[in-house]
């Protein structure tokens, strides 16, 4: 068995794996009416249409197609991806076709770059997804309206950054203040200079230059934007831009420090308070957190608004 890039000629036979898979296995677990209105969306033309936005993969046997798979931006995000239309012949099943499907899948580069993979699965395919190491959704144990489990994976690769963008996607980051296109606003995690905010770049990306230019230059932009909010929100007599990262934070997140006359024992950069900057002692409390978050929210939607109505 070989897997391989789709191609717009095997359109046909991949509907036709699409519909009998659909027809065989799937009635076990829907009504066929429900099933035969789905088949309707598995035409030669939806599965072009799919594989023109996806990586759309064909695993093939003897010059016959067997099963298939893609991947895809959920919802056209940069950190978020989607598996799709994976499928295997009923005769090909249980011999391990879909486990290569999805492996090759986790090896493409809309896979790499997410930090959460979502899979709609189907009832009759929830065993093998649990197996492969996705997860319930959070809050989404049950079946959706349309039937279908939706089902994660986040991708664990040691990055502390990712991390916490992962915890703003669960709702556990108290920090986060608002979600923009190509980052997450967050208030620091000690506050020694009062209102230090993070934007953290949505894609797990270590150089503005590996950016794609257009993704690269809206995140300068809002970089801007974020810090111009800062300012309002705190009033401060400077702001200071940082993009740096070692270790497990590599990826890309821009500290922005309102600085005042006289917060550093000389002058010069924050970083020469060392350990100082992240003392316990310097962690908001609940309400204070909540007042800086507050702020800056405030001020990020006036900032927001105001380049709205400029465009
Ligand atoms: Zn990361």
């Amino acid at each position: 068995m070989t897997i391989r890039s789709f191609e717009p000629a095997d359109a046909p036979a991949v509907s036709a794996l699409i519909c009998t898979a659909m027809r065989v296995s799937n009635t076990r677990d829907y009504p066929e009416a429900l099933m035969e209105e789905a088949i309707q969306h598995q035409q030669p033309q939806n599965v072009l249409d799919r594989a023109a936005w996806t990586h759309f993969y064909v695993a093939e046997e003897s010059g016959r197609i067997i099963g298939c798979g893609a991947i895809g931006p959920y919802w056209g995000k940069t950190d978020e991806s989607s598996l799709f239309s994976i499928f295997v012949l009923p005769e090909c099943q249980g011999q391990g076709v879909g486990r290569r499907i999805i492996e090759t899948l986790e090896q493409d580069e809309y896979f790499l770059r997410a930090r959460r993979v979502e899979i709609p699965a189907s009832i009759t395919g929830l065993p093998f997804y649990l197996k492969m190491g996705y997860a319930h959704k959070r809050g989404m144990e049950a079946l959706d309206d349309e039937g279908i489990y939706r089902l994660e994976k986040f991708r664990d690769n040691g990055c502390l950054v990712c991390q916490r963008i992962n915890q703003i996607e669960c709702g556990e980051n108290p920090y986060f203040v608002r979600e923009l296109e190509t980052g997450y606003v967050v208030i620091g995690d000690q506050q020694r200079i009062p209102g230090y905010t993070v934007f953290l770049c949505k894609q797990h990306a270590t150089e503005l230059h590996h950016l794609e230019p257009g993704f690269r230059d809206r995140f300068l932009h809002e970089m801007a934007l974020v810090a111009e909010a800062v300012y309002a929100a705190f009033g401060p007599d400077k702001l200071n831009y940082s993009l740096l990262g070692a270790g497990r934070g590599l990826h890309m997140h821009w500290h922005i420090h309102p600085r005042r006359a006289g917060d550093t024992p000389s002058p010069g950069p924050v970083w020469q308070l060392g350990s100082e900057l992240s003392d316990p002692k310097y962690t908001p409390t609940p309400q204070e957190l909540a007042r800086l978050k507050a702020r800056l929210a405030a001020a990020l939607e006036a900032v927001l608004q105001k380049e709205k109505q400029e465009n």
